[in-house]
Protein backbone atom coordinates (compact mmCIF):
# COMPACT_ATOMS: atom_id res chain seq x y z
CA UNK A 1 0.00 0.00 0.00
CA UNK A 2 1.03 3.75 -0.90
CA UNK A 3 1.79 5.32 2.35
CA UNK A 4 0.60 8.78 2.14
CA UNK A 5 0.98 11.55 4.59
CA UNK A 6 -2.04 13.31 6.44
CA UNK A 7 -0.68 16.50 6.43
CA UNK A 8 1.65 19.89 6.49
CA UNK A 9 3.77 17.79 3.95
CA UNK A 10 4.62 19.40 0.20
CA UNK A 11 4.56 16.95 -2.10
CA UNK A 12 6.08 18.18 -6.00
CA UNK A 13 5.50 16.19 -8.91
CA UNK A 14 7.67 17.31 -11.79
CA UNK A 15 9.41 16.72 -15.26
CA UNK A 16 9.05 17.68 -18.76
CA UNK A 17 6.16 17.81 -20.62
CA UNK A 18 4.64 15.05 -22.16
CA UNK A 19 5.60 13.15 -18.56
CA UNK A 20 2.50 12.92 -17.37
CA UNK A 21 2.60 15.03 -14.13
CA UNK A 22 -0.98 16.19 -14.32
CA UNK A 23 -2.51 12.41 -14.53
CA UNK A 24 -0.49 11.82 -11.50
CA UNK A 25 -1.62 15.04 -9.68
CA UNK A 26 -5.58 13.72 -10.83
CA UNK A 27 -4.56 10.27 -9.96
CA UNK A 28 -3.13 11.63 -6.49
CA UNK A 29 -6.64 14.15 -5.99
CA UNK A 30 -8.89 11.14 -6.71
CA UNK A 31 -7.37 9.32 -4.48
CA UNK A 32 -7.75 12.20 -1.62
CA UNK A 33 -11.19 12.07 -2.48
CA UNK A 34 -11.64 8.25 -2.13
CA UNK A 35 -10.23 8.64 1.35
CA UNK A 36 -13.03 11.52 2.06
CA UNK A 37 -10.81 14.46 2.38
CA UNK A 38 -11.81 17.32 1.77
CA UNK A 39 -10.01 18.23 -1.71
CA UNK A 40 -9.40 21.33 -4.06
CA UNK A 41 -7.32 21.72 -6.96
CA UNK A 42 -6.27 25.12 -8.23
CA UNK A 43 -4.18 26.26 -11.50
CA UNK A 44 -2.80 29.30 -13.18
CA UNK A 45 -5.47 31.71 -15.06
CA UNK A 46 -3.41 31.84 -17.99
CA UNK A 47 -3.66 28.14 -18.63
CA UNK A 48 -6.88 28.17 -20.99
CA UNK A 49 -6.38 24.95 -23.05
CA UNK A 50 -9.30 22.70 -23.54
CA UNK A 51 -11.54 23.43 -20.39
CA UNK A 52 -11.38 26.72 -18.32
CA UNK A 53 -12.50 24.65 -15.00
CA UNK A 54 -10.50 21.24 -14.86
CA UNK A 55 -7.03 20.18 -14.47
CA UNK A 56 -7.00 18.32 -18.10
CA UNK A 57 -3.86 16.01 -18.85
CA UNK A 58 -3.01 15.44 -21.91
CA UNK A 59 -4.74 12.30 -21.78
CA UNK A 60 -7.93 13.32 -21.02
CA UNK A 61 -8.07 12.88 -16.98
CA UNK A 62 -9.63 15.86 -15.46
CA UNK A 63 -10.30 17.29 -12.01
CA UNK A 64 -12.37 20.63 -11.52
CA UNK A 65 -9.70 23.09 -10.50
CA UNK A 66 -10.27 26.58 -9.98
CA UNK A 67 -8.44 29.08 -11.84
CA UNK A 68 -7.09 32.25 -10.34
CA UNK A 69 -4.43 34.82 -10.91
CA UNK A 70 -2.75 35.82 -8.28
CA UNK A 71 -1.55 33.17 -5.79
CA UNK A 72 -2.60 34.99 -2.21
CA UNK A 73 -5.94 34.81 -3.82
CA UNK A 74 -5.77 30.62 -3.18
CA UNK A 75 -5.75 31.37 0.34
CA UNK A 76 -8.92 32.92 0.49
CA UNK A 77 -10.42 30.16 -1.84
CA UNK A 78 -9.13 26.82 -0.01
CA UNK A 79 -12.06 27.04 3.03
CA UNK A 80 -11.62 23.46 4.79
CA UNK A 81 -10.01 21.67 2.23
CA UNK A 82 -7.84 19.34 3.65
CA UNK A 83 -6.10 18.31 0.37
CA UNK A 84 -4.66 21.39 -1.97
CA UNK A 85 -3.56 20.69 -5.47
CA UNK A 86 -2.13 23.14 -7.62
CA UNK A 87 -0.95 22.32 -11.62
CA UNK A 88 0.98 24.25 -13.98
CA UNK A 89 2.77 25.87 -10.72
CA UNK A 90 5.93 27.31 -12.92
CA UNK A 91 3.95 29.59 -14.31
CA UNK A 92 2.56 31.33 -10.96
CA UNK A 93 4.00 34.72 -9.65
CA UNK A 94 6.74 34.05 -6.84
CA UNK A 95 4.63 34.38 -3.85
CA UNK A 96 3.14 30.94 -4.90
CA UNK A 97 6.39 29.97 -2.43
CA UNK A 98 4.85 31.34 0.61
CA UNK A 99 1.63 30.18 -0.05
CA UNK A 100 2.69 26.85 -0.29
CA UNK A 101 5.11 27.36 2.51
CA UNK A 102 1.79 29.11 4.89
CA UNK A 103 -0.72 25.84 3.24
CA UNK A 104 1.50 23.39 4.68
CA UNK A 105 2.09 25.48 7.87
CA UNK A 106 -1.75 25.22 8.62
CA UNK A 107 -1.81 21.60 8.15
CA UNK A 108 -2.34 20.48 4.55
CA UNK A 109 -1.23 18.14 2.26
CA UNK A 110 0.37 19.99 -0.76
CA UNK A 111 0.29 18.40 -3.69
CA UNK A 112 2.24 20.68 -6.98
CA UNK A 113 2.37 19.46 -10.25
CA UNK A 114 4.70 21.79 -13.07
CA UNK A 115 7.27 21.84 -15.42
CA UNK A 116 10.62 22.03 -13.84
CA UNK A 117 12.82 23.60 -16.68
CA UNK A 118 11.51 25.72 -19.74
CA UNK A 119 12.18 24.64 -23.15
CA UNK A 120 15.83 26.26 -22.82
CA UNK A 121 16.89 23.89 -20.65
CA UNK A 122 16.98 26.29 -17.67
CA UNK A 123 14.94 26.23 -13.99
CA UNK A 124 11.19 27.38 -14.48
CA UNK A 125 10.05 29.90 -12.66
CA UNK A 126 9.52 29.44 -8.73
CA UNK A 127 9.85 25.13 -9.04
CA UNK A 128 13.49 24.64 -8.04
CA UNK A 129 12.45 26.31 -4.95
CA UNK A 130 9.28 24.22 -4.46
CA UNK A 131 11.69 21.46 -5.01
CA UNK A 132 14.21 22.16 -2.85
CA UNK A 133 11.26 22.75 0.25
CA UNK A 134 9.27 19.47 -1.23
CA UNK A 135 9.23 17.08 1.37
CA UNK A 136 9.00 14.56 -1.42
CA UNK A 137 9.75 15.01 -4.86
CA UNK A 138 8.36 12.40 -8.15
CA UNK A 139 10.24 13.15 -11.42
CA UNK A 140 8.55 11.64 -14.27
CA UNK A 141 10.30 10.80 -17.61
CA UNK A 142 9.16 10.73 -20.98
CA UNK A 143 10.03 9.30 -24.78
CA UNK A 144 12.59 10.95 -26.77
CA UNK A 145 10.63 11.25 -30.02
CA UNK A 146 14.08 10.64 -32.01
CA UNK A 147 15.69 7.54 -30.42
CA UNK A 148 13.28 6.22 -27.69
CA UNK A 149 15.57 7.08 -24.72
CA UNK A 150 14.14 8.28 -21.72
CA UNK A 151 13.61 11.77 -22.01
CA UNK A 152 13.73 15.06 -19.54
CA UNK A 153 13.76 17.77 -21.56
CA UNK A 154 10.94 20.15 -23.69
CA UNK A 155 12.01 20.58 -27.33
CA UNK A 156 10.27 23.91 -28.76
CA UNK A 157 9.28 23.47 -32.48
CA UNK A 158 8.95 26.82 -34.60
CA UNK A 159 7.74 25.42 -37.91
CA UNK A 160 9.50 22.40 -37.73
CA UNK A 161 12.67 23.58 -36.54
CA UNK A 162 14.28 23.77 -32.87
CA UNK A 163 13.25 27.42 -31.61
CA UNK A 164 16.43 29.27 -30.85
CA UNK A 165 17.58 30.43 -26.97
CA UNK A 166 16.18 33.89 -27.68
CA UNK A 167 13.07 33.42 -29.74
CA UNK A 168 10.10 35.30 -28.17
CA UNK A 169 8.02 32.86 -25.68
CA UNK A 170 5.02 34.71 -27.29
CA UNK A 171 5.38 33.50 -30.95
CA UNK A 172 3.42 35.77 -33.44
CA UNK A 173 3.15 33.56 -36.72
CA UNK A 174 4.28 30.21 -37.00
CA UNK A 175 3.50 27.24 -36.09
CA UNK A 176 5.21 26.53 -32.46
CA UNK A 177 4.88 22.48 -31.40
CA UNK A 178 6.44 20.87 -28.33
CA UNK A 179 8.13 17.49 -27.76
CA UNK A 180 9.89 15.31 -25.70
CA UNK A 181 13.53 14.70 -25.75
CA UNK A 182 16.76 13.36 -23.95
CA UNK A 183 19.86 15.02 -23.22
CA UNK A 184 21.24 14.14 -26.83
CA UNK A 185 18.70 15.05 -29.17
CA UNK A 186 17.60 18.39 -27.23
CA UNK A 187 18.27 21.09 -29.00
CA UNK A 188 18.73 24.68 -28.26
CA UNK A 189 20.20 26.59 -30.97
CA UNK A 190 21.97 30.13 -29.76
CA UNK A 191 22.48 28.40 -26.21
CA UNK A 192 25.86 28.67 -24.85
CA UNK A 193 26.74 27.50 -21.22
CA UNK A 194 28.79 30.63 -19.46
CA UNK A 195 31.66 28.21 -18.36
CA UNK A 196 32.54 27.76 -22.04
CA UNK A 197 32.18 31.17 -23.67
CA UNK A 198 35.24 32.57 -24.62
ZN1 LIG B 1 17.09 11.02 -27.91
Amino acid sequence: MEAVAQGGWLEVITGCMFSGKTEELVRRLRRAVIAKKATIAFKPGIDTRYDAMAVVSHSGFSFNAVPIDNPVALLRRIEDAEVVGIDEAQFFSPEIVDVVKELTRRGKRVIVAGLDLDFRGEPFGSMPVLMALADEITKLHAICTVCGNIATKTQRLIDGRPARYDDPVILVGGLESYEARCNIHHEVPGKTLKLFKE
